[in-house]
């Protein structure tokens, strides 16, 4: 697993999908908050998963330190002729649940504005929140978003993402969010209690993906040790396999497989 972040900015990370991504953690620092408890979480199993609950608001960085830290780290890369593909708000949790997540996203387009005007800013969700109007205005804000979902059923959501958040509001809540890519982890366990590769579970995600249209749709599999320990990645044929169900529903795909975690089948360059 990877130890949670202590600082506002960090890497940048070398990600295929988003080139040399400098990441900005909005979550109280080396505290993981999430809406979701994922069994493949990088980043461990989540003790607080409801909105507001690590207040007071101390607990959280602020905008005007947001802002600096990011500020600062952009001149620098500015000064050393650092190359930054993106500026990317993720962290170890859910970075919309920042009770000031609107007034921060206007700050870094600011900076990012005076300082490196063609730095795409990105942003990384989980989507629970994607059904807040609020959300999705400043989620429109970000010049990239990406947006987790994989299951389109309510068992399967369950195993995969540990919410009682119900598919059919985050199904709706992402059909409301405009011009984003899905992202789609796919994993099982061996016990078959956690899987969302078998076929009726893709057809259900499938489905969904019908339902919410996004630009396209990227799919992975764990490269690194998860919180649960018996999970294990996905071969590449299976992924090209689903991957070809979701160019038949009409929607473009990519398919990242990695080598990062020894438990990976060792299908090709790490990338994410
Ligand atoms: S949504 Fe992301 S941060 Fe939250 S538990 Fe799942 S993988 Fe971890």
């Amino acid at each position: 697993m990877l130890p949670l972040h202590e600082s506002i900015t960090y890497g940048p990370v070398a990600s295929r999908r988003l080139g040399r991504s400098l990441g900005v953690n909005l979550l109280p620092p080396c505290r993981k908050v999430c809406t979701f408890n994922c069994p493949y979480c990088q980043y461990g199993w989540s003790a607080q998963t409801r909105r507001g609950v690590t207040r007071p608001a101390e607990a959280w960085p602020s905008v005007a330190l947001v802002v600096k830290a990011v500020a600062a780290r952009l001149r620098h890369a500015v000064a050393q002729r650092e190359r930054i593909d993106r500026l990317t708000v993720a962290g170890h949790g859910e970075p919309t649940l920042h009770p000031d997540f609107t007034e921060i996203v206007g700050g870094l387009t600011a900076v990012r504005d005076e300082l490196m005007p063609a730095l795409p800013l990105a942003v990384l969700s989980n989507a629970s929140t994607a059904g807040v109007s609020e959300i999705r205005e400043t989620l429109a804000r970000f010049d990239e978003r990406y947006m987790k979902l994989d299951a389109g059923d309510a068992a399967t959501l369950r195993s995969m993402n540990g919410t009682r958040l119900s598919i059919e509001s985050l199904i709706e809540g992402l059909s409301e969010v405009r011009g984003m890519v899905i992202q789609a982890m796919f994993v099982k366990d061996r016990s078959g209690r956690i899987d969302n590769t078998g076929d009726l579970a893709v057809a259900n995600w499938t489905s969904a993906l019908r339902r919410i249209s996004p630009l396209a749709v990227h799919l992975y599999t764990i490269d690194r040790a998860p919180a649960w320990p018996y999970l294990q990645p996905v071969s590449a044929a299976r992924l090209g396999e689903i991957g070809h169900l979701v160019e038949l529903a009409g929607i473009p795909m990519q398919v990242f497989c990695t080598t990062g975690w020894p438990g990976s089948p060792g299908i090709s360059p790490k990338q994410m």
